[in-house]
């Protein structure tokens, strides 16, 4: 085990960090977990709520396979145990956004049990993070508070879509290993698609526990697999980007080691974050699990499937970011560091892979990552609104292999294309870019200029690196159009080098 990655000085002390997240990750389902009502997002407030949504007396919830199903699909690609029979229980508590008066979520028995994800950190290194269980449960409707001065409205358009609530172990040591956590993790799951991983839109929202303790404590109680006597925790709910999550981390973090410096203690409790003040504010205090009063749902038969299902879907899982990566650097040739920057999203490895088609990967891989990513960050644009398709940098690429263009008339050609969108055949006709390989064309240009310059000539001859000053010359007269391999060999022949 590395050291603790982040620690706080403080005046008795040095102090470290212990973090776990449940991260709520809202299934990719046209309907509802327990209905058939639409789980579209922004639609009119109340128009997608069934009369189970809405609690209606009398009402049956019936189990939607497909959120089973993507339930099992995120669990494999957890690299964790899925349970073959597992149960809903009735988590009671009183909401105003929460008709039925309790969540039907999974207690003892979720859907899936421990795995594990392996996650990048910005300096390179990885972490190995445990998972302790993911479960299927409902979301609540939301509460409008300001619309009326007065008034409270409720939406419960979001009431009984389905959730995923996929727990960490407190394996987190650092705000940004949290953040890097989140960040992989949104990853896999847009590759299964089994979540969008929309943050904005509250699609996948982390709760971040966060705990503070002394150097070595830690490890005492990750040898004995038991947290419970480390510092107390609390929990910072909703937490809706990656860079939050460090936000969140870090000044909880600050927060109770201030108090515990001051001889105070922590109360466990749910906090807040304000983005704006960069602070934490108790929300309420933590309810344990025995105030929820959970019961097995009635209404609702244990969940019990095949193996034989669990393989079928285990067929269907597409290649994840770790596999991809690897093979990217094994079979491509690409490094290790380029690999990673190319799988960290479904989309990039997606565009990678067409443009690399048929293609030497090495130069799609400088194309895409360097010259797209980097105009992309520059005009603070998603790969989703790129100007240039695959299809044309794809092209692009070709014109460089053919000779057609140099690499540095590409990268003109590239920004022109990147400007306009259009195609780089089209630009290059358009303003006269095509290389003269023509040597004939090349060779008087290199006759002339031997000949109205001797004391370079007797320069060259004396000092072979000296050969750039007609390189430079020739690709001025011929404003960068002249193929430099050609020029190269032209002018070592007529030098006599
Ligand atoms: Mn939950």
């Amino acid at each position: 085990m590395p050291d603790c990655p982040y620690t706080l000085p403080g005046a008795t002390g040095d102090w470290e960090v212990v973090v776990g997240l449940e991260v709520h990750a809202q299934v990719a389902s046209k309907a509802k977990l327990f209905s058939g009502a639409s789980a579209e997002y922004g639609a009119a407030p109340n128009s997608h709520v069934s009369l189970v949504d809405a609690a209606m007396p009398g009402m049956l919830p019936v189990i939607n396979k497909f959120c089973v199903e993507q339930a099992i699909r995120t669990g494999l690609g957890l690299k964790a145990q899925i349970n073959l029979w597992s149960r809903f229980d009735r988590k009671n508590y009183f909401y105003p956004d929460l008709p039925q008066g309790y969540q039907i979520s999974q207690f003892k028995d979720p859907i899936v049990g421990e795995g594990e994800i392996v996650v990048e950190l910005d300096d390179g290194e990885t972490i190995t993070v445990g998972i302790e269980r993911l479960h299927l449960e409902q979301d609540a409707g939301k509460s409008i508070h300001d619309l009326d001065p007065k008034a409270t409205y409720v939406d419960l358009n979001r009431s009984g879509v389905a959730l995923m609530e996929i727990v960490s172990k407190p394996d987190l040591r650092s705000p940004q290993q949290a953040a890097a956590y989140v960040r992989k993790l949104r990853s896999i799951v847009r590759y299964l698609g089994t979540c969008d991983g929309n943050m904005a839109q509250g699609s996948m929202r982390a709760d971040v526990n966060v705990s503070v303790c002394r150097p070595g404590a830690y490890e005492k109680y990750k040898a004995k697999g038991d947290f419970s006597h480390l510092g107390t925790r609390c929990e910072i709910k909703n937490v809706n980007s990656q860079r939050f999550v460090a936000l969140a981390v870090e000044v909880e973090a600050r927060r109770q080691i201030a108090i515990l410096e001051d001889g105070g203690r922590i109360d466990q409790e749910t906090r807040l974050l304000d983005t704006v003040k960069g602070e934490t504010r108790s929300m309420r205090s933590k309810e344990e699990a025995h105030d929820y009063r959970y019961f097995p749902d009635p209404d609702l038969l244990p969940l019990e499937f095949e193996q034989a299902w669990v393989d079928e879907i285990k067929k269907t899982l597409p290649e994840l970011p770790d596999e991809k990566r690897k093979r990217f650097v094994a079979e491509l040739g690409l490094s290790d560091y380029d690999a990673g920057v190319l799988t960290a999203d479904k989309e990039r490895a997606d565009f990678f892979e067409a443009v690399a088609d048929g293609r030497d990967p090495k130069l799609a891989a400088n194309w895409v990552s360097q010259e797209l990513f980097g105009a992309l960050n520059k005009a603070d644009k998603d790969l989703s609104d790129s100007p240039v398709s695959t299809a044309q940098l794809g092209k692009l690429i070709d014109l460089i292999g053919d000779d057609t263009i140099s690499g540095k008339i590409a990268k003109d050609v590239f920004a022109k294309m990147f400007e306009t969108g259009d195609d780089p055949a089209a630009i290059v006709e358009r303003e006269g870019l095509t290389q003269i390989t023509d040597t004939g064309a090349i060779e008087a240009i290199i006759d002339a200029l031997i000949a109205d310059n001797p004391k370079q000539v007797e320069q060259v001859k004396e000092k072979p690196k000296a050969l750039g000053w007609f390189v430079g010359q020739v690709m001025q007269q011929t404003q960068g159009k002249a193929n430099p391999g050609a020029v190269n060999k032209l002018l070592k022949e007529k030098l006599g080098l």
